[in-house]
């Protein structure tokens, strides 16, 4: 058994928060009378329906095709029928098309046919066909991260899971460890890589110990210091090696793959099942049972609430985690492939303090852990000076949340600067 220490990683912060559900084993959420299923769970072009309504559809139909290169195919995780192709405006603000499914319950599924070798490019294209993307929560699609331009030397497994709350990677990681490991295998051999690094959070004893029974990982025990589970962190304590400004984890022949994005790849691999299911954490003081939940994609974040006892005095609903997840608007919200948690708030566990005038204490920028300074960007990015924003180095955060997490007068910190990395791509785009 070997087990390695990282590199010291001067930045970053320790975050409060309790992570309630460590010792809730995976339970699987009933199924839902109707699933909503987003087209557009990924980074890139949403994919098209290929279905109308009234079609019948089983568990693992592809109702929705990529679009290009960087998107993703979307299938059914239900039998029943199509009822509904529509926009709709979900918790998060964002007006997205919906593929609406009455589940019959039959539970009919439909899966992929053998294949016939285990050649890297039959795996990529198993992946791609999957409609696999980062479930971290990039959403990247995972295809065309595992075909870079040039080679890679090392693949590097985020077990971090850094986030307070969050334990549905801790979960998988003591419950599935050898179909993780399978996983991992399958996709150091698409990328054609030797070397594979585990990086677990040392909060997680039983998962670290779990891998290191592999002799061909090397397991290495992280700080518990967010955000460890950031690419660019993660790969500087594994190998040393630093990303430049503007440039990703391929520049310097890495990979970062999430725990579970490894697991849908040995499902669509050993099984061929695309991928259908979530596991995400319901947490926070304001739900009642805190659970680590097996879910079906498009199950209505207010059947989950329920199935996990119902809210008591929450005052604010999130998807994700705390630092990186989003505050919902609306119910209206439904079990996305990238989503990780749902977190019932109460107000002892989060502000809802109204902004203040920055006091220029610098607060920000002593713990942003990209060296940049956020009250700056914000303040270009409040005045529409992007280009000084970019200037300031807008488009090296990481929205890891920390500045805004320190900051005294509870400023937006992290939305003002989202707002003008997207000005930015736009101005660059010529728009
Ligand atoms: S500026 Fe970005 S990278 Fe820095 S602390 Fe804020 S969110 Fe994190
Ligand atoms: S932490 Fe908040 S108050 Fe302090 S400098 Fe940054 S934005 Fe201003």
């Amino acid at each position: 058994m070997s087990i390695r220490k990282p590199r010291h990683f001067p930045f970053g912060s320790k975050i409060h928060g309790t992570k309630l559900s460590n010792k809730c084993p995976i339970v699987k959420a009933p199924a839902p009378e109707r699933v909503y299923i987003s087209v557009s769970q990924h980074i890139g072009a949403p994919a098209i329906p290929v279905v109308s309504i009234g079609d019948k559809v089983k568990k693992g139909t592809l109702i929705a095709e990529a679009s290009g290169a960087i998107s993703a195919n979307v299938y059914s995780s239900v039998s029943g029928t199509v009822s509904d192709i529509c926009d709709i405006v979900n918790g998060l603000n964002q007006k997205q098309k919906h593929i609406v499914i009455d589940n019959d319950f039959t539970d009919e599924e439909e899966t992929f046919s053998n294949f016939n070798d285990f050649e890297p490019e039959t795996l990529v294209n198993r992946i791609r066909l999957a409609g696999i993307v980062g479930l971290g929560g990039a959403g990247f699609p995972t295809a065309a991260k595992l075909t870079p331009k040039n080679p890679l030397d090392t693949l590097i497994i985020n077990g971090a899971e850094c986030e307070p709350y969050l334990t549905c990677d801790y979960r998988l990681m003591i419950e599935k460890t050898e179909e993780i490991y399978k996983g991992i295998k399958y996709v150091a051999r698409a990328l054609n890589v030797k070397k594979i690094i585990i990086g677990i959070e040392r909060n997680k004893p039983r998962a670290i110990e779990a891998f290191a029974t592999y002799s061909d990982l090397d397991v290495v025990s992280l700080k518990k210091q967010y955000p460890m589970g950031s690419e660019k962190h993660l790969i500087y304590v594994t190998t040393g090696r630093k990303v430049p400004p503007g440039k990703m984890p391929f520049d310097v022949k890495c990979c970062v793959q999430n725990i579970k994005t490894v697991l849908a790849a040995y499902y669509a691999i050993e099984y061929g099942k695309p991928l259908t299911e979530s596991v995400l954490t319901v947490s926070g003081h304001g739900i009642k049972e805190p659970k680590n939940v097996q879910v079906l994609i498009g199950t209505p974040f207010s059947e989950l609430i329920k199935f996990c006892g119902g809210t008591e005095d929450a005052v604010k609903i999130v998807a994700g985690g705390p630092m990186m997840g989003k505050a919902l608007v609306n119910l209206n919200h439904y079990v996305r492939k990238t989503d990780s948690g749902l977190l019932c708030l109460k107000n002892t566990e989060t502000s809802t303090q109204s902004p203040s005038n920055c006091i220029n204490c610098g607060l920000c920028a002593r713990k942003c852990p990209m060296r940049i300074m956020p009250m700056y960007i914000e303040s270009f990015a409040l005045s529409g000076n992007f280009k000084e924003a970019e200037r300031y180095g807008a488009m090296n955060c990481i929205e890891c949340g920390l500045c805004a997490y320190n900051c005294p007068a509870k400023r937006a910190l992290v939305q003002s600067i989202s707002f003008a990395k997207s000005k930015i791509k736009e101005m660059k785009n010529g728009k």
